[in-house]
């Protein structure tokens, strides 16, 4: 069995975390490849090594005094290496990469450094081999992610190894010079080095056990996800869930590679696995939701027209209105003389007026009415489908709170409902709703 594990910055920090993934690694066997990000924060206030190393490229460039960054960095380094007693020449490597960033080496290079170093050190720590990414991870000339190039690379050579370090967060471009993902991207380089080893499982692990069931920040210690599907996990993100997102996992996705999320400082618990599908019984969620997701700040254009139904290309007439602006909706639920379009604030911009004029124009409506301040919940469960009732606890929990429903939704893939209600009953709502399948629970 080959594992492929993903650790962030905040489980690389210092000598005492690298201490604890050490102790992860080595504690399975099958744990083959880990792919390390920078040393990142230690404490609140404290700076990541990749927002150091980017401050330091910007001095450089700008001819500002860069000494004291460049020794920030060293100090980082070094301290992990004597607290583990490595012996890795580390400031002569720095000074190396230092002089190339004088010389304009770019933004690029300079941020890579970070996980090129930790994962040297790590390498050293582990005593296994050490793969430096920029020979297997490919961009194409204009920068795009080479996946093709990249796989095939990836396969011939970790089959050279049994046990590797691979760095995230970077690879090369055709010319030979650094590339990197964007911000966050060793979560790329992981699900990559999963895809390209075959892997059985990609373990990614942070500071946190797992995703929850809504967020921690509006509900009260909410309950861990165990199972989610990559289908219900897509939902759960693109309503603002702060997972995994779905660009930074997709070489796994395509690979239907389960992924264990982690917690460094918590490696007991089990975590949440995201697995393709769910075909085991000890994976149903009981309660018939999984999570529960949501955004503000959106506007719907509510149109009213008699015998809109009949009326051939209605509704291609009122979305070409708002094609028109370069703006996305986001729904569209309907009725037999009605429809709504559901917009995201930020992407109208000012647009507004312009898109319902042009709709009055075109479509000939007998009304149109503009609700703003309005929030979406999803609440998300591949249970739902054949679960009677899901819809009934989730209304009886807004009704009870007395919370006005502006907009529902149901997915045809029935495993998502959302419900549009007033910014200002945004975290009741959520709240209310993930009370009442907690009490649900089997
Ligand atoms: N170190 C990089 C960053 O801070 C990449 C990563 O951690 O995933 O964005």
């Amino acid at each position: 069995m080959i594992k492929v594990t993903k650790f962030g910055g905040t489980s690389l920090a210092d000598a005492i975390q690298m201490r604890k993934v050490k102790d992860i690694l080595l504690s399975d066997p099958d744990r083959h490849f880990v792919v390390p990000s920078a040393p990142g924060k230690r404490f609140d206030n404290d700076t990541k090594v990749t927002d150091l190393l980017l401050q330091l490229n910007s001095a450089v460039e700008f001819g500002k005094e860069y000494m004291p960054i460049y020794e920030k960095i060293v100090d980082r380094y070094v301290s992990i290496r004597d607290e583990l007693g490595l012996s890795v020449e580390i400031e002569k490597y720095l000074a190396e990469a230092l002089k190339e960033i004088e010389k304009g080496a770019g933004a690029e290079f300079t941020a890579s450094r970070g996980e090129y170093f930790n994962g040297m050190l790590l390498a050293d720590f582990l005593g296994w081999d050490f793969i430096d990414a920029a020979k297997i991870i490919f961009f194409d000339k204009r920068g795009k992610y080479d996946n093709e190039k990249t796989i095939e690379a990836v396969r011939a050579e970790l089959k050279k190894h049994n046990y590797a370090v691979v760095p995230g967060f970077y690879g090369s471009l055709p010319d030979g010079r650094i590339h990197t993902f964007p911000r966050g991207g060793s979560d790329i380089s992981g699900a990559i080095v999963a895809a390209g080893s075959n892997a059985d499982l990609y373990e990614n692990w942070t500071d946190v056990s797992g995703f929850k069931m809504a967020d921690p920040r509006i509900v009260k210690d909410p309950k861990t996800i165990e199972y989610v599907t990559y289908r219900e996990l897509r939902e759960l993100s693109y309503m603002g869930a702060g997972v995994l997102h779905e660009d930074s996992i997709f070489p796994v996705y395509s690979a239907a590679i389960p992924i264990n999320v982690r917690n460094t400082n918590e490696p007991s618990a089990p975590g949440t696995m995201i697995v393709p599908i769910v075909d085991r019984e000890e994976e149903e969620d009981k309660r018939g939701i999984t999570g529960i997701a949501g955004k503000k700040n959106f506007t719907i254009i509510s149109i009213e027209k008699n015998g809109m139904n009949s009326e051939l290309g209605f509704g291609r007439k009122v979305l070409s209105c708002i094609e028109k602006y370069s703006v996305p909706f986001e729904h569209m639920p309907s009725g037999i003389d009605t429809l709504c379009i559901v917009l995201q604030d930020s992407k109208i911009q000012d647009a507004l007026h312009d898109i319902v004029d042009d709709i009055h124009r075109v479509c000939k409506p007998d009304s149109i009415e503009v609700f703003n301040n309005l929030a979406l919940i999803a609440t998300v469960g591949r249970g739902m489908k054949r679960q009677v009732g899901t819809a009934a606890t989730l209304f009886g929990a807004l009704a009870k709170e007395n919370i006005n429903i502006r907009m529902i939704d149901q997915g045809s893939s029935e495993m998502n409902i959302i419900v549009g209600v007033a910014n200002s009953d945004f975290e009741t709502a959520i709240n209310a709703i993930y009370k009442a399948f907690d009490e649900k629970e089997v």
